[in-house]
């Protein structure tokens, strides 16, 4: 997401990179393992000891393995190679009281919840604390004002979306659109112009990966446009929150 902020001061258990293991071992192996999958390095970022790509989606070591796995096609609307399993059917969502203090960040919270509900796919959503939680993602504050995620591993969503605090002072509506979108990253979205961020962003190249890791979704646009979905790499401070018509097409396929 747009300004992903350098700053994220992460500790290690909040960000899945093994604790006790070498930190910079494992990320070698990521590292390595996305150039093979088909990354360009300069996509490639590695912040307070994790990895990153198309700026803003962090890649665990078990994610990069994955993406190594045969079978795979390049194309439009994307999602990467891992999904979220079918033994998953409610994703609880679970802010901490820092991102609670933040009303914007929290009615957006709310709205990016139902936006997913709205549609009936065989995964759910629910804010936490609650029952019922067949996974669970963590809601938490980050400076500026972007977002992160990551992409799902194992069967499961990606466990953590940061968001900028910094969007406390955009509309509730672009608050909502950042939250889908790091949500639609941990479910297995990458952005829809990853081939040419400059699409959204003004500036910037391909992401990368003509390959294994950014798979077509059927019924999907060929080209990305501008405000063409929820999952463009940048957003303007004029997003509605809303899905368009090729990321419910892109949800309802895949979910
Ligand atoms: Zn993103």
């Amino acid at each position: 997401m747009f300004k992903r902020a350098a700053v994220l001061a992460v500790s290690c258990g909040a960000m899945l990179v093994g604790c006790g293991t070498d930190p910079e071992a494992e990320n070698q192996e990521i590292v390595s393992n996305l150039i093979e999958a088909g990354f360009p390095a300069d996509d490639i970022m590695v912040v307070e000891d994790a990895v990153y790509v198309g700026r803003d989606a962090h890649v665990t070591l078990e994610a990069s393995r994955e993406m190594l796995q045969p079978g795979n096609e390049s194309a439009e609307q994307y999602r990467t190679t891992n999904l979220v399993g079918t033994g998953v059917t409610k994703i609880c969502i679970n802010p901490t009281s820092s991102f609670n203090s933040y009303s914007r960040l929290s009615q957006g919270l709310d709205l990016a919840i139902a936006n997913y509900n709205a549609l009936g796919l065989r995964i759910t959503f629910a804010r936490g604390p609650t029952t019922g939680c067949t996974a669970n993602i963590a809601a938490k504050t980050m400076s500026g004002t972007g977002g992160s995620a990551g992409f799902p591993s194992g069967g499961l969503p990606y466990g953590t979306i940061n968001i900028g605090t910094g969007l406390q002072s955009y509309s509730v509506d672009v608050n909502e659109h950042v939250i889908s979108h790091e949500l639609g990253h941990c479910v297995g979205f990458r952005h829809s112009d990853y081939y040419n961020r400059s699409i959204s962003c003004g500036s910037g190249g391909n992401e990368g990966s003509a390959g294994v890791g950014a798979i077509l979704i059927p019924g999907t646009p060929s080209t990305a446009t501008v405000g063409g979905s929820v999952m463009n790499s940048c957003f303007r401070s004029s997003e509605t929150g809303e899905w368009t018509s090729s990321d419910i097409t892109a949800l309802n396929y895949l979910y």
